[in-house]
């Protein structure tokens, strides 16, 4: 479906009834597409460990606060077989940015080994920042299957804003990397923070607009959560409130969904820090992919990109969907519809 920027404009900013039919109508172009199903990735935050200093992310490496850790091969390995055993289909495996000639080798070995022990039965999502196109060529050859990088924002201004200034965070860099993404084959999943500082419903309609362009196959957009460690802490008056963060997000899920019906969407975890059943709310406004967290509970309190309640990480969000008449999909890949089609 096609959408002007100005409608989109307009449906961003929907409330209350308006917002409640704008939502139902992208759930039902997603349960038509692909049906009243949700795919599942198993989320393993693996380690906390960045190079980079993002100015709203509780990881950044200025953050002494936290407390750092990087799990075990084996740990990783046994977690990755507990995901497959219990038919999650696919796991999330997440990290801070790490470029570490070694890490990179040996993360390779390691999905090559998960993919062999799972005989192929076993979809790999990746989350780990940037890195060289040879190395996402490598981990892609190795057993990678998706790749997951925000833009953030599409709006170069606000991106040197809510980033340093340097080599290490560079908006062109994130953008030739979604293509070299592309090139070597992965599934390509992107996505931005809805309600940051300096934002308005233009930059987000912008932002949705480039998914589009850029045809992406998957995407995870959540509400920006401000962290007290972080350096965007002080624009906190100058964002939208908690609740019409949540609204924006919801509105932006829905509009996604009526763009591009046939990709996967997943529902935030961020959602669920503003709402008690945020992710829920995102699946009945058109997505349809949740990542239960099945991090070591011992590192959940060090993964905190924003200040998360860890009972959040810790609910049941299938058992919850369930009670909506969602067919939470056990044992699924559940690849992008998207993918297989342009394919
Ligand atoms: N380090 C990798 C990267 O940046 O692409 C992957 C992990 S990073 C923690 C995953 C996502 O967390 C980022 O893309 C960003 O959108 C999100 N994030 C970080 N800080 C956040 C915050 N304060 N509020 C909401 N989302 C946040
Ligand atoms: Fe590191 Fe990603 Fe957080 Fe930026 S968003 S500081 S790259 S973990």
């Amino acid at each position: 479906m096609s959408i002007s920027k100005q409608e989109i404009i307009e449906l961003l900013n929907t409330e209350n009834s308006q917002a409640q039919e704008l939502r139902k109508k992208a759930y039902k172009i997603k349960s038509d597409t692909i049906g009243k199903n949700v795919y599942l990735r198993a989320l393993i935050e693996f380690t906390n460990a960045c190079e980079k200093d993002c100015y709203y992310c509780g990881l950044r490496k200025s953050n002494a606060d936290v407390k750092r850790y990087l799990l075990s091969e084996d740990e990783i390995f046994d977690l990755a077989m507990f995901a497959h055993e219990n038919k999650f289909g696919s796991i999330a495996l997440q990290s801070g940015e790490v470029l570490d000639k070694n890490y990179v080798k040996n993360f390779g070995k390691l999905l090559a080994k998960i993919k062999q022990k799972t005989n192929n039965n076993l979809r790999i999502v990746l989350s780990c920042g940037e890195q060289s196109k040879e190395v996402y060529k490598y981990w892609k050859e190795c057993g990678g299957d998706r790749y997951l990088l925000r833009i953030e924002t599409t709006n170069p201004k606000i991106y040197e804003k809510i980033h340093p200034n340097d080599d290490k965070h560079n908006f062109q860099a994130r953008l030739d990397c979604l293509q070299h993404l592309r090139d070597v084959g992965f599934q390509v999943g992107s996505g931005m923070m809805v309600g940051l500082p300096y934002q308005n419903l233009e930059d987000i309609a912008d932002d949705l607009l480039f998914l589009k362009e850029f045809d992406i196959d998957m995407c995870g957009l959540g509400p920006f959560i401000e962290h007290s460690k972080t350096p965007l802490y002080e624009k906190r008056n100058e964002i939208p409130s908690r609740d019409k963060r949540l609204q924006l997000a919801l509105n932006s899920v829905a509009i996604l969904r009526m763009l591009m019906p046939d990709i996967n969407i997943a529902s935030a975890t961020s959602l669920d820090a503003l709402a008690k059943n945020g992710r829920e709310q995102g699946i009945l406004a058109g997505a349809n992919v949740i990542m239960p967290n099945i991090t070591p509970e011992r590192c959940r309190e060090s993964y905190n990109l924003y200040e998360r309640n860890i009972a959040i990480t810790k609910k049941n969000v299938a058992k919850e969907l369930e009670k909506f008449g969602e067919q939470v999909c056990w044992g699924k890949f559940g690849d992008s519809q998207h993918y297989r089609n342009r394919k």
